[in-house]
C-alpha cells in the first residue's frame, strides 16, 4: 500500500510553480536567472490599496471572516461586476476566496462526478486538467493551433461534446496563449452550447483588464447563458495582488451555495486584512492600474519585436494577458551545444542552463510544441533575456 493517496500521486506539479522555484533556487547559487516563467506582475501594489490594508490592521479587522466574504467587499465585487461586465449579481450569488484558483478549485469539486468530461481547450492554465481529475472528471483537451489564434471555434466544441459533457472550461484573455475571445467569437460558442442545456461554463476572466483591444466579454453577459455560467475574477494581476490571495466568483446561487459549504469545510474565510484592502481596490476606478496595462501593451510589442529576430519561434499576436507562447517544434531533433532538444521540456530547460532564462514548458499548458514566456518583467530584463535565448540557439 502506498503512504500517500492515489490522489496526490497522480496530480501533476504546478510547473508555473516549480520553474519558480527551480528560478529561486539557481538564484540562490549566484546564478543570474532572468525570470520569465512565473505569470505575477513585477509591479508593487498600488499604494491606496496599500493604505487601506494597514487602515485594517488599526481598526482591528483580525477576527474569522463570513466564509463567502465580508458583505462590504461582496458589496464592491457586484458594483465592479455591474461596471466593468455589465453582470447583475445580488450577494447571495458571490463568495470571495482565497485566489482564483481557489474558486476554480471549489467549482471543481461542487460540480464535478467521476467521470464528468470537461471541455478544454488547449492551451489552458497549468491547473485546470488538474483539478478536474482530482475530482475524479476527465479532461477533454481540444487543440488549437496559431492558425486560428489558439481559439477554439464553434465546430471543434459542437463536437466535443457527449451526453457526459459537465462543463466548459476556459479563460479569456488566455493565460498561456494571450489570445481574447472577442463577444461574437463567444456568442458563436454560446450558440453551440443552447443546444446542450446541461452543460455548464467556468468563464476564468482573471485577465479582463488586462486586454489590449478593446472591451472585455463575458459569457454570462448573454442572457441565455447567464444561468449557466460562472464567471471566476481576482485582483492578483490587474491590481498586482498575488500575494494577497483573494479571488471570487459570481454565478447562479445553488452554486454560489454550494462554494460556501466547500470552503466552510477547508479553508473558512479568505484573509480579514486582504479582503479590506480588496474592498478599496474594486471600488476605486480601474483607471487607476491602467499604467500597468499601457505598459504591458509597450513589453509585448518589445517581446514580438526581438522574438522576430530569433530563429524558430513562431507566435500568435497575444491580445491579452501578459505570456507569449511560441511554437518552438523546429528544433525538435536539433542538437544545441552537444544537447538534443525532443521536446519543448527539453528546450525549455536548455534554455534555463544555456540562456540562464527560465521558462514554461508548453507541455503543461497541454501544447508540447510551445514554450511560455511571461513578459511581466522589465524592458530591460526582457531585451537581455532575448538577447541571451538568441545567443543560445544560434
Ligand atoms: N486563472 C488563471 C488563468 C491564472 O493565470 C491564474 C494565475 N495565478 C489564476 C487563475 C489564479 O490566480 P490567483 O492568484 O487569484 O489564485
Ligand atoms: N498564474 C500564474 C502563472 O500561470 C501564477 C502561477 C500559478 O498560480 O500557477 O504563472
Amino acid at each position: 500500500m502506498n503512504l500517500l493517496s492515489d490522489r496526490i500521486l497522480n496530480m501533476s506539479t504546478s510547473a508555473t510553480l516549480e520553474m519558480a522555484a527551480k528560478a529561486r533556487e539557481l538564484r540562490a547559487e549566484g546564478k543570474d536567472i532572468i525570470g520569465l516563467s512565473l505569470g505575477e506582475p513585477d509591479f508593487n501594489t498600488p499604494d491606496y490599496i496599500k493604505e487601506a490594508a494597514i487602515q485594517a490592521i488599526h481598526d482591528n479587522y483580525s477576527s474569522y471572516t463570513p466564509v463567502d466574504g465580508y458583505v462590504e467587499l461582496k458589496d464592491a465585487i457586484i458594483k465592479k461586476f455591474k461596471r466593468d461586465n455589465g453582470l447583475t449579481y445580488n450577494r447571495s450569488q458571490i463568495v470571495v476566496s482565497t485566489g482564483a484558483k481557489q474558486s476554480l478549485a471549489n467549482v471543481a469539486a461542487i460540480l464535478i462526478n467521476k467521470g464528468d468530461e470537461v471541455i478544454i481547450p488547449c492551451p489552458y492554465w497549468v491547473s485546470y486538467a488538474d483539478l478536474v481529475k482530482l475530482n475524479d472528471g476527465i479532461p477533454v483537451e481540444v487543440p488549437t493551433t496559431i492558425a486560428t489564434d489558439f481559439k477554439m471555434t464553434p465546430e471543434q466544441l459542437e463536437a466535443a461534446i457527449t451526453p457526459k459533457t459537465k462543463m466548459l472550461w476556459y479563460s479569456s484573455p488566455c493565460n498561456p496563449s494571450g489570445s481574447v475571445y472577442s463577444k461574437e467569437e463567444l456568442r458563436g460558442l454560446a450558440d453551440v452550447l443552447l443546444k446542450h442545456p446541461h452543460i455548464i461554463v467556468v468563464s476564468d476572466e482573471i485577465y479582463e483588464h488586462i486586454n489590449f483591444v478593446g472591451k472585455h466579454a463575458s459569457m454570462a453577459g448573454f442572457e441565455d447563458m447567464y444561468d449557466r455560467t460562472i464567471t471566476i475574477n481576482g485582483v492578483s494581476k490587474a491590481f498586482a495582488m498575488t500575494g494577497w490571495r483573494i479571488g471570487y466568483m459570481g454565478g447562479p446561487e445553488i452554486f454560489a451555495r454550494a462554494c460556501n459549504k466547500m470552503q466552510g469545510q477547508i479553508t473558512s474565510g479568505a484573509n480579514s486584512i486582504a479582503q479590506r484592502a480588496v474592498i478599496t481596490a474594486l471600488n476605486e476606478s480601474p483607471s487607476r492600474v491602467q499604467f500597468m496595462i499601457d505598459e504591458f501593451k509597450v513589453r509585448r510589442d518589445l517581446v514580438l519585436d526581438l522574438l522576430k529576430d530569433v530563429e524558430g519561434f513562431k507566435t500568435n499576436i497575444p491580445e491579452g494577458a501578459f505570456y507569449v507562447f511560441p511554437n518552438i517544434s523546429y528544433y525538435f531533433g536539433k542538437t544545441l551545444r552537444g544537447k538534443t532538444i525532443n521536446n519543448a521540456a527539453d528546450f525549455s530547460l536548455y534554455l534555463l542552463e544555456e540562456a540562464l532564462v527560465a521558462t514554461v514548458d508548453g507541455g503543461a499548458f497541454g501544447n508540447p510544441d510551445c514554450i511560455r514566456l511571461s513578459y511581466a518583467a522589465s524592458q530591460d530584463q526582457i531585451v537581455e533575456a532575448m538577447a541571451r535565448i538568441k545567443a543560445a540557439v544560434n
